[in-house]
């Protein structure tokens, strides 16, 4: 036990329950392809999913790679459009337009980030919102955000987090969720959507006072700082459930942002890395995509 408290409660703890995102994205995925074998079946159209990546960066092809390779896997028609570094941010949202007119295409991803010569926004902003698979258009966001309303699409990182503590049987209604990281892509949608499930959210970020005081108090604690190990054991209350979103490199291999050797022995379920929330992101991202086929073709999603 590396935690530094005496309470009694930490020194009953037991090792975590690994929460298997691996095989629960394996799961998830047989899902989806059952679904699209029986849209086919019915005589309807496979969904269309065109990802837009502009530039050479090596981790976005490897990802838009493995995107291409998971979606054609499960029957979806996949359009990778490969772009040149130098193209204008004009002919991006001309090719976005294109896209946004095609009845074939239900979902449309531009993979960030883009070269520094074109604006983000201007951009995402052009995504037809029905279409919107990735969940970042602000109408999206801005229905997450909002009481009674409802996004047509749930971003694909923070929605894999809530998926993992659903199917691994996490109550979130009346607990106490703590955030650490208020980014646009994971840490704020993540909050909102713990919050629509009615946990009571703290969302913390580098210039949070008594950082590891309000973190020991989450029931439920999603961490996505891009900081590896961070978050150690006497950060974490005991029985706690995490979800370790971070992705970094120490001596050529990957970890989290949290000290898995250390917390495992804290928390009650917790996520490793790789094989937690990282495999979760193409199937959510999938899963968007046939509920866009699914609506735009007048079936019950
Ligand atoms: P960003 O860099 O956009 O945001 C990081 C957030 O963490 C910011 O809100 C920042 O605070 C906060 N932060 C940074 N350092 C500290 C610190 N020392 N103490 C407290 N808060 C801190 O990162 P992303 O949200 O894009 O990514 C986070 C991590 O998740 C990365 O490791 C990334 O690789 C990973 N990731 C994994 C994905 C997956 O599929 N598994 C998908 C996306 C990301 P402030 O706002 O004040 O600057």
């Amino acid at each position: 036990m590396s935690t530094t408290t005496n309470d009694s409660t930490a020194l009953a703890a037991t090792t975590a329950k690994l929460i298997d995102g691996k095989e629960i994205a394996t799961n998830v995925r047989k899902t989806i392809k059952e679904d699209v074998e029986k849209l086919i079946k019915d005589g309807k159209r496979a969904p269309g999913l065109v990802v837009i990546l502009v530039g050479d960066r090596p981790d976005s092809h490897t990802y838009v790679r493995s995107k291409k390779k998971t979606a054609s896997d499960l029957g979806f028609v996949s359009i990778d459009c490969i772009l040149p570094a130098s193209t204008s941010q004009e002919e991006v949202i001309e090719i976005v337009r294109k896209y946004n007119n095609s009845d074939e295409v239900d979902g449309i991803l531009v993979q960030l980030p883009l070269p520094s010569h074109i604006n983000e926004e201007s951009v995402l902003n052009e995504i037809d919102i029905t279409k919107d698979v990735d969940g970042f258009h602000p109408v999206n966001i801005g229905k997450l955000s909002m009481r009674n309303r409802k996004s047509l699409f749930e971003p694909c990182t923070p929605k894999g987090c809530i998926e993992l503590l659903i199917r691994s049987g996490v109550q979130i209604e009346g607990k106490n969720a703590v955030v650490l990281g208020r980014s646009n892509i994971v840490g704020l949608p993540v909050a909102m959507m713990l919050m629509n499930r009615n946990a009571t959210v703290t969302i913390c970020h580098s210039k949070t006072a008594n950082l590891q005081q309000v973190v020991s108090q989450a029931d439920i604690l999603v961490v996505a700082i891009g900081v590896a190990r961070m978050v150690k054991a006497d950060w974490v209350k005991p029985g706690a459930i995490v979800i370790d979103v971070g992705m970094n490199t120490v001596d050529g291999k990957l970890c989290g942002d949290v000290d898995f050797a250390q917390v495992k022995e804290v928390a009650s379920q917790i996520t490793p890395v790789p094989g937690g929330v990282g495999p979760m992101t193409i199937a959510m991202l999938l899963n968007n995509t046939l509920i866009s086929a699914k609506r735009r073709q007048g079936l019950d999603i």
